[in-house]
């Protein structure tokens, strides 16, 4: 069985990766996509009809290994013509750093899309497939794509209407490589700093993270589902940000009082504003995996809440169900799992299910109410019409329009935790000694899911890192000088300005029992200290980090998260273009013991509460 790790590893082989940099593959030739034969007079192919009868007349033609197809969602490196034309597979995604054979062109992703979805149409009744990916901050895994900051940044804007135009670009970038669906937003409320998802939160609060996410769902698939919309997936169901410890994939150890308080709020709010989908998590409530939890996913998700979209598994998450494979199966299909994230295993599935079916093991009632959930969404999403990508879009991935409006995010984003003695904002005509490892490092400075599953180091897509953005703001007399240790201090220069954190790291890859600075990023800062200048620290973190060893030094510390491409807006803030407005989407501990730390607990006293954010008079 091919493990997540082991994916990104042999895509990294495959295509001649080496970590983070890859070889660019021939010119792509544009695929022409051949027309199906249609029979025009089945109801389901007439978008005049309506959607519920559409459903009915094309499931009333579906055989039983039809139907099981449907509900399965394989990788696109398996997807073959036997399993999308023969099969009908109902979905492909490419996972983190999955890309297409042809390179990570947004041409070669949109011809990608459409070879796979002309093999769909060429099946026995040409369901077309549904394609999704993470494009969790913008769409991350194609090269020159803009990039967003992570969801805590978001949080931190306060702003709706932002976040909302975000992910409307994001829609239009995915919409232009063809791909229909996005696993976000994911509205994890994070309790616990020390999971390695907490940047994929919004904040710590569930109004918050509630708000946000309505936000997110409504500018990916506007007010309603239509072939306009991408379609979103609320993520992870439910308290994945719960868990003991902050462990990824772990135990969420807390009584049905507070899972409704702090975790089902942002579930019930997407619910509201119609999403789509639902990606269950591979955590577990009480010790019970949410995978096969018949209560949590359709007593409340879909009788209580109402949810008429399909819900997703995360990636082999039934695999990690207790029992043999037919017992894995059976008990996430009957706890209301409607479409599998296999990957890979199609056939062994497929059969596994076939033969729970004929046994009487999962009902043909389930069989049918899974599919009529996955067909519905494809009607709405207007799939059996329009097939292929709208190539209008292609052409405005990563534009100018786009990057403007994902540095206003970062301009938002960005919190000012400390500004003794108004060393902020810069003058821009100050002689300036730049440090730190991440301040030109565009890789470091968007976090994990960038172009890679884990993101990587370096020049890894297109974009603006924190010392180019310093250099086109500062005056050209300002004589920015850079190193990244903090040696070799500019004679004359006024002021320190160092930029350190965490390097890039996705899931349980930054699950982390301490967040203290590195040695190396505590010693960058002491080097500018002992010059005598005012130091200004620019911390780039997936979490709020343990300051204590660089508080007594740092004149000036803004938290600017993981930005993504547009390092300008950092800049904006240092320098006053922009005056700082970031609220705190988390409450800062002052140290590991404090943690979890979140508003509201019995004894409340942490480094900065949540909400806090300074500014300039
Ligand atoms: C993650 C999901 C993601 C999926 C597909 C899983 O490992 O938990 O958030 O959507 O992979 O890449």
């Amino acid at each position: 069985m091919i493990s997540k790790k082991n994916l990104y590893l042999f895509l990294a082989l495959s295509v001649g990766l080496t970590c983070c940099t890859k070889e660019k593959k021939s010119a792509v030739v544009p695929f022409t996509p051949v027309p199906p034969i249609v029979e025009t007079s089945a109801i389901f192919k007439n978008p005049a009809a309506t959607i519920d009868e559409r459903v009915k007349d094309l499931l009333k033609r579906m055989i039983l290994a039809e139907k099981v197809a449907q509900m399965i969602q394989i990788e696109r490196s398996v997807a073959t013509e036997n399993a999308v034309k023969t099969l009908n597979a109902g979905s492909i995604l490419s996972a983190g750093g999955s890309q297409p054979n042809a390179g990570n062109s947004a041409l070669a992703w949109a011809n990608q899309y459409d070879m796979f979805q002309d093999l769909a149409l060429k099946s026995r009744l040409g369901i077309p497939l549904i394609y999704g990916v993470d494009a969790v901050h913008g769409h991350n895994n194609l090269q020159g794509a803009v990039i967003f900051p992570h969801n805590i940044g978001l949080g931190c804007t306060r702003n709706a209407a932002l976040v909302e135009n975000a992910f409307k670009v994001v829609a239009e970038e995915v919409a232009g490589t063809g791909i229909d669906w996005t696993f976000a937003p994911c509205i994890a409320v994070a309790r616990d700093e020390r999971w390695g998802r907490t940047y994929e939160s919004f904040g710590e609060s569930p109004a918050l993270v509630s708000e946000m996410g309505v936000s997110a769902i409504k500018g990916l698939q506007g007010t309603a589902l239509t072939p306009a919309s991408i379609l979103a997936c609320a993520k992870h169901f439910v308290a994945d940000g719960a868990t003991t410890g902050g462990k990824d994939q772990g135990n969420a150890q807390l009584d049905e009082t507070a899972l409704r308080a702090i975790h089902l709020p942002a579930y019930k709010a997407a619910i509201d504003a119609g999403v789509g989908s639902i990606m269950v998590s591979y955590s577990s409530w009480n010790s019970s995996k949410m995978h096969s939890h018949k209560y949590l996913v359709t007593d409340v998700l879909k009788t209580e809440l109402g949810f008429k979209g399909f819900v997703i598994s995360d990636y082999q998450g039934i695999d990690q169900l207790p029992g043999d494979y037919a017992t894995q199966v059976q008990n996430s299909v009957n706890a209301g799992v409607d479409m599998v994230m296999l990957p890979f295993e199609t056939e062994k599935f497929m059969s596994t299910l076939q033969e729970l079916v004929t046994s009487g093991r999962v009902s043909q009632e389930r069989i049918d109410d899974a599919v009529s959930r996955i067909l519905r969404v494809k009607f709405q999403l207007g799939l059996f019409e329009t097939s292929f990508t709208d190539r209008m879009k292609t052409s405005t991935i990563g534009s100018a329009n786009h990057r403007t409006l994902a540095r206003e995010c970062v301009r938002q984003s960005v919190v000012l935790l400390k500004n003794d003695n108004h060393v902020l904002p810069l003058n821009k005509t100050d002689k300036i000694h730049v440090g730190g490892k991440i301040a030109d490092d565009l890789g470091k400075q968007c976090g994990g899911w960038t172009i890679n599953w884990q993101g990587g180091n370096g020049k890894i897509t297109d974009g603006t890192t924190i010392l180019e953005a310093i250099k086109n703001t500062a005056s050209s007399s300002a004589n920015i000088s850079f190193t990244i240790d903090g040696s070799n201090i500019n004679g004359g220069a006024k002021v320190g300005l160092v930029v350190i954190g965490e390097d890039p790291y996705a899931e349980g890859q930054g699950d982390k029992q301490d967040l203290s600075l590195s040695a190396a990023d505590i010693s960058a800062v002491k080097k500018i200290k002992e010059a005598g200048i005012p130091v200004v620290v620019v911390l780039i973190s997936g979490r709020p980090l343990i300051l204590d060893s660089i508080l007594g030094d740092a004149d000036a510390i803004i938290a600017a998260w993981l930005p993504g491409t547009e390092g300008q807006g950092i800049a904006d803030v240092l320098f006053g273009n922009y005056k700082p407005t970031g609220k705190l989407s988390f409450s800062w501990p002052a140290s590991m013991s404090q943690i979890p730390i979140n508003q509201g607990d019995a004894s409340y006293n942490p480094l900065y509460p949540y909400g806090f954010g300074l500014t300039y008079p």
